[in-house]
């Protein structure tokens, strides 16, 4: 049976009885309500959601023009209006139809009502999947051109980093070194520098191409055997300079290898990006990596004591360019803990944030020890 919310403005409790019986007849499950005056119709659409209005033309307290105003101007305008009248006329029934209702039914005549009311809520939801998809097409080309401005002012930024170490470097190789050792120190710090713009500008890109990857479903798992405690300490290690760099350190905690089943670049991948963040959003306080193995689950925390991340937000920033920071205190696309969570995602496990005691952010990331084979392409050894 079709179930059908029917909503109906009629005076009489006798038609209002036939037309329910009609329906009924015609095979749905009606739930249904009757008003017959303009303030009880405006509440019962305030407060509760129909599939449409069925409504007498004239009654003693109101009209169905008045109720076809009423419902426009309500919170469900979209709703299929259908006159099931005694008496109309043919101008009526034109200027109801140029008011805006749907199709109206003869009460003499009510084996027609039935595929009436199936037309019109089969072209109100056909209506109402067309005004879904504008409106998710708008969403999406919003989205776009703001991820279009974020990312080539992203890009932008190491690019004229590299364009004006490397302009110092043609202005000071034209001038005649009066001390050739210091202009050698000079040209490699300019040069380090620049280095080091193109490997920001090469991650960024990295991370675009890994959200192509994602959403075409392209990013395959090579999974192999690796001691997880092992990987953890080597991505500290690579990471060790830059965290010194920001005036931060970096504790490792951990009980013992973590032998596991997983794709070693992608997993450090993911320490690599939540360590960064770590950094970036860590005020230059200490850092602490945990890394626990469970019977079927391996744990790794990465805690900071920044400027942690308020409770409304720690769900919203794994979406994509998600951020809860604004973009002129600190640079970013949004994209690392997206690429993250996909990651662990792949692997069956999860990340999440929560609050760290005293102030800052607690990233953790729960992976089984071997992924779902479904999701997984096996490197043979
Ligand atoms: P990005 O850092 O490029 O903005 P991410 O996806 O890595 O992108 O992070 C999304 C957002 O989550 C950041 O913009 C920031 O608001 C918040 N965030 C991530 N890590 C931390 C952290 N350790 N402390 C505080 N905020 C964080």
């Amino acid at each position: 049976m079709k179930s059908l919310r029917a909503l109906l403005a009629e005076d009489s409790e006798d038609d209002y009885l036939l037309v329910l019986g009609a329906l009924r007849a015609g095979g749905f499950a009606v739930t249904s309500r009757r008003v017959d005056n303009a303030e009880d119709l405006r509440r019962s659409l305030a407060v509760e959601d129909w599939d449409l209005v069925l409504s007498d033309y004239s009654m003693p307290q109101f009209t169905a023009l008045d109720a076809l105003g009423i419902l426009q101007r309500s919170r469900q305008p979209a709703l299929p209006f259908v006159i099931v009248s005694g008496s109309i006329g043919e101008e009526s029934a034109v200027a109801a139809l140029k008011a805006g209702a749907s199709n109206y039914v003869m009460k003499s005549n009510l084996a027609h009502l039935v595929p009436v009311v199936e037309r019109e809520i089969r072209d109100a939801q056909i209506r109402r999947e067309r005004s879904e998809a504008f409106l998710a097409l708008e969403e999406a080309v919003r989205a776009r051109d703001e991820f279009l401005s974020i990312a080539s002012h992203e890009l932008k930024t190491p690019l004229t980093a590299v364009q004006l170490q490397l302009q110092g470097l043609r202005d000071h190789l034209r001038k005649s070194p009066s001390n050739p050792m210091q202009m050698v120190e000079s040209v490699q710090a300019r040069v380090g520098r620049a280095i080091h713009s193109t490997v920001r500008l090469g991650q960024l890109i990295e991370n675009l191409l890994d959200v192509s990857r994602i959403s075409t479903g392209r990013m395959k798992l090579n999974v192999e055997e690796f001691d997880l405690t092992e990987a953890v300490r080597e991505v500290a290690e690579r990471v060790r300079e830059e965290i010194r760099r920001s005036g931060s350190e970096l504790r490792v905690s951990a009980h013992g290898a973590v032998p596991g089943r997983w794709d070693r670049l992608r997993i450090e991948q993911v320490l690599i990006n939540l360590l960064s963040n770590a950094i970036k959003y860590g005020a230059g306080k200490p850092i602490e990596m945990e890394v626990r193995g469970g019977p079927s689950v391996a744990t790794i925390r990465i805690i900071d004591h920044g400027i942690g991340i308020s409770e409304d937000s720690r769900e919203r920033i794994f979406e994509r360019f998600e951020r809860a920071v604004p973009s002129r205190n600190y640079g970013g696309l949004g994209l690392g803990l997206y690429i993250a969570r996909q990651i662990i995602g792949a692997h069956g496990g999860n990340v999440s944030a929560t609050h760290t005691h005293g102030g800052g952010a607690t990233f953790t990331v729960e992976v089984p020890l071997t992924p779902p084979s479904a999701v997984a392409d096996e490197r043979p050894a």
